[in-house]
């Protein structure tokens, strides 16, 4: 079996050598036990750095072809860069495993991936059972933010990052997806096929800072619920509904003080228009929003099926 690792790297030049030296250490390892095969690879994307990442890449190539890389041609953030080396590992191997460049993912359960892509999952997850050393605030965004995608409906894997083993099949599913902003974490299980998950303890980052500021954070959130759900856009119209019935009670309350007597001229009827109106707006918006909706999801063109195997006599092609 023929694995490629794939590593999107962002000024990560402090790292770099470290997971270079381990992940060659347990490559040679997986090789002797005959788990992986010879032709095996890393492929390092440099993600539009600023710092020595890619001379660092050029070095280890020329002294090892273990070691492989592609330089984006500006940083186009993670995902992105994750992407590219997807597709580029796509038909070069039988399996790919994407992990972050700091270590903050234990790659001593790579050999227990490789064991389930051999048992028959085209999918594995690596889920952290603890992230003690990330801080509070980190923990706690990301608890809402999963709790936001789940009521959304968007199913992603709860405490699963990209840290993540696919197998070429599945690649070749993914590379369906034209779609623009494409959220791996809820794409993935989106695809199908059958998948297992490993645990493991995620670390501290081994050296550097990290690239994922607050402001980043939230722009990934945005994006992974935006291209996802419509959600959103369908609580206009319910919002809408809500109101009119609103607007209803305050037409008796309105009627009834009408009736009693008292009311300033004119309160009356800008009352009544006020709600009416007003519930008027938002049901409109809401039905403007269906539509939006279905053009977004036919602008994405996603695939409506995913095939997992076919049996087909060769006579019938
Ligand atoms: N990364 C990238 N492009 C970016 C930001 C990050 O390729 O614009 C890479 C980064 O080098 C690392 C991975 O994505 O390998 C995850 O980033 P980081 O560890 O900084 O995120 P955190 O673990 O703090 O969420
Ligand atoms: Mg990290």
């Amino acid at each position: 079996m023929k694995l490629a690792i794939v590593i999107p790297c962002f000024n990560e030049q402090e790292v770099l050598p470290e997971i270079a030296k381990r992940l060659k250490e347990l490559l040679q390892d997986l090789i002797k036990k005959n788990k992986i095969s010879e032709s095996s690879y890393i492929l390092f994307v440099d993600d539009g750095s600023t710092d020595e990442t890619w001379s660092i890449i050029a070095e280890f190539h020329q002294n090892d072809k273990l070691y492989n890389g592609i330089k984006l041609a500006r940083n186009v953030g993670h995902q992105n860069a994750l992407l590219s080396g997807l597709h580029l590992a796509k038909n070069k191997c039988d399996a790919v495993i994407s992990i972050d460049a700091d270590l903050q993912d234990d790659i001593g359960v790579i050999e227990e991936m490789i064991d389930k892509y051999q048992a028959g999952s085209e999918i594995v997850y690596g889920v952290r059972s603890s992230r003690k050393t990330d801080t509070i605030f980190k923990r706690a965004t990301a608890k809402i933010f999963y709790r936001i995608m789940l009521f959304l409906g968007v199913r992603t894997v709860y405490e699963h990052a990209d840290f993540r083993l696919l197998s070429n099949k599945v690649l070749l599913e993914l590379a369906k997806f034209r779609e623009k902003n494409l959220f791996l974490r809820g794409i993935v299980p989106l695809i199908g096929f059958k998948s297992e998950k490993v645990y493991y303890k995620r670390g501290k980052r081994f050296a550097g800072k990290t690239k994922y500021p607050f402001s980043k954070m939230i722009k990934f959130a945005m994006d992974g619920i935006t291209s996802f759900s419509v959600r959103p856009m369908r609580m206009i119209f319910m919002t809408g509904i809500v109101i009119l019935f609103i607007s209803f009670l305050s037409f008796i309350y309105i009627m009834i003080s009408y009736f009693r007597g008292g009311n300033i001229a004119g309160w009356t009827s800008t009352m009544i228009s006020l709600w009416f109106l007003g519930s008027l707006t938002i049901i409109s918006l809401g039905i403007i929003g269906e539509y939006i909706g279905k053009i977004y999801s036919e602008v994405k063109d996603r695939p409506l099926y995913n095939v997992e195997e076919t049996l087909l006599d060769s006579s019938k092609e």
